[in-house]
């Protein structure tokens, strides 16, 4: 580490440095999971830089069921998005800023992806990313993965999983991970402890019971502005700024949003993009930014017959898989139930705002439309363009899935038991029925599930867009490594929390082999 105090110019001056074995960038759900294991071995000295505070005693964050109190609050970086053609412009993407990154903050539903997921991502270069590799890492997880409690469900979440059965003739599936499934309904499988309501996030699985290791530093509310592996990761703290080098290497775990941020920053990305924003590029890499992915899902939203009762897990505790392609071996529709009335974004189209209400939402599992990262100055504090070209894919196939989500809604909310819980259909609303009316409905009402993914993407070494090999080494760049959602090469059909936290584990699987060869 590195310290920094005001020379007679007034100017900040490096004072310090402090070396450590490897160097961490954000201590979120994989930067969590990889300074765990690594500083297991008390020979290697780890530095977890995290630019949010701890979470340790905080119930704010630890009550899984508070997350929907912690969207834009002090603990969300809360990143507006560029203007959408053909989505909604409004809606804004969580990023938490606290320990334990989005893990902290997020649902906690927990799903493994389905085999053919893995598969597409060797099919993309990521060699050594099959399911039947993966599994094992699935296996040793930290985090506390249970189907949501049986205390937690709640009857209207019981006869909503009933109706899409009998409505659908999905199977009812009560483990999702026990083994891959094609389509089903049920309660999802939750990172958390039932008996206390505690989440088992990233932070709590794997860094509160080693926080006093000798060889783990753990700094909070550092926020790293540069990277140069030669010199140092440059990182502020209130008015302090330091400095931290790496003896081995550097792996970044800030974020879909926030890795390729730091990149740019330090000059590694699209070198003509560089120079228009006045950054001397340091490495040619196209791919920095590209392939920016999201589950963007819309909204059926529906006035309850009567309260509702208040058990729940985090208010959104069970789902629906749909297969509309019968040759698939994995679903290509999904919808979260919503218990709450989530009325964000049909309130600004003018729809009423129910006192008891609830909705389902249909998700594409693999949308097919690409947007792109980028800055908007070489600010380091500027916010960056997120442009996630939502469903401008040229086929239509994303928007075709949420038309054919809100009818296939329609259809469960028509059956027993759900109907009955049922006053009245709020938004789109019965009048709007036609595919042109329901893809502008739920085009203009669609959100996220703040799933960004894929801005440094993983890929062969001679994939010219790729950014990191499928050993996570960023490309022409020694001693620094990507572990993060940005690596995700396309994006899972499921959640993708416990994706990210096998690439944790297969990272540190990676850093520490090399480390014991050495
Ligand atoms: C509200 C919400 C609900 C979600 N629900 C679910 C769900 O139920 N299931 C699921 O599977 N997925 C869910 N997700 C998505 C999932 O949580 C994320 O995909 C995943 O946690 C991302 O992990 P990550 O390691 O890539 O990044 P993060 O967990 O975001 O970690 C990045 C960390 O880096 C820190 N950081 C960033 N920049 C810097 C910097 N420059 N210097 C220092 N530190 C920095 C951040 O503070 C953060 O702690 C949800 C996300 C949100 C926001």
């Amino acid at each position: 580490m590195t310290t920094a105090g005001r020379g007679r110019d007034g100017r900040w001056r490096i004072l310090e440095t402090i070396e450590y074995d490897v160097v961490i960038v954000g201590g979120g759900t994989a930067g969590s999971v990889i300074a765990s294991r690594l500083s297991a071995d008390p020979g290697i000295e780890v530095c977890l830089i995290e630019g949010g505070p701890s979470d340790v005693g905080d119930q704010r964050i630890l009550h899984l069921r508070n997350w929907l109190g912690l969207l834009e609050s002090e603990f969300d970086y809360d990143y507006p998005i560029v203007p959408q053609p053909r989505g909604n412009s409004y809606l804004r993407h969580a990023r938490a800023r606290v320990l334990g990154g989005c893990s902290s903050h997020n649902t906690m539903i927990s799903f493994l992806p389905p085999p053919d997921d893995f598969a597409d991502w060797v099919n993309a270069g990521a060699a050594g990313w099959s399911y039947e590799e993966m599994v094992p890492l699935f296996k040793r997880l930290a985090v506390n993965i249970v189907p949501v409690a049986p205390k937690d469900r709640n009857p209207l979440t019981e006869d909503f999983v009933a109706a899409c059965h009998r409505a659908l003739g999905v199977p009812v599936v009560e483990n999702f991970n026990a083994a891959p499934f094609a389509d089903g309904t049920g309660f999802f499988p939750v990172g958390y402890y039932p008996e206390t309501g505690v989440r088992s996030s990233a932070s709590v699985a794997y860094l509160h019971p080693h926080l006093d290791r000798p060889n783990l530093t753990v700094l909070t509310e550092h926020w790293a502005y540069h990277l140069d592996p030669s010199t140092g990761v440059s990182v502020k703290n209130g008015r302090n700024v330091k400095r931290i080098k790496a003896r081995h290497e550097y792996v970044l775990s800030a974020g879909a949003v926030d890795t390729p941020r730091l990149l740019l920053l330090s000059g590694i990305g699209p070198a003509k993009d560089l120079e228009q924003l006045g950054i001397k590029p340091q490495h040619d890499l196209p791919g920095v930014g590209a392939n920016l992915l999201d589950h963007p899902e819309s909204l059926i939203l529906w006035e309850a017959s009567r309260p509702i009762p208040p058990m729940s897990a985090m208010d959104s505790d069970a789902g629906l898989f749909v297969r509309r392609d019968p040759s698939a071996d994995r679903p290509d529709l999904m919808f979260h139930l919503y218990q709450i009335p989530f009325t964000v974004n049909t309130e600004r189209l003018g729809y009423d705002v129910p006192e008891h209400g609830f909705g389902m939402t249909p998700n594409v599992p693999r949308p097919r439309s690409v947007g792109r990262l980028t800055l908007a100055d070489a600010g380091p504090a500027t916010k960056p363009l997120l442009d996630f070209r939502y469903f401008t894919d040229p086929g239509g196939y994303d928007e075709r899935t949420i038309v054919d989500g809100l009818r296939l809604a329609r259809e469960v909310a028509a059956t027993e038991p759900f109907a009955s819980w049922i006053a009245r259909e709020i938004a789109p609303g019965p009048a709007l029925r036609s595919d042109q009316e329901l893809s502008a409905y739920g085009r203009a009402a669609h959100h996220t599930v703040y799933h960004p993914a894929g801005t440094c993407r993983m890929g062969r070494a001679d994939d010219e867009m790729a950014v990191v090999d499928p050993e996570l080494r960023l490309k022409n760049v020694p001693n620094v490594r990507i572990a993060d959602a940005s690596v995700f090469p396309t994006m899972p059909s499921v959640n993708p929390m416990v994706t990210v936290l096998m690439v944790g584990e297969r990272a540190a699987d990676l850093i520490s082999a090399e480390l014991n060869r050495e």
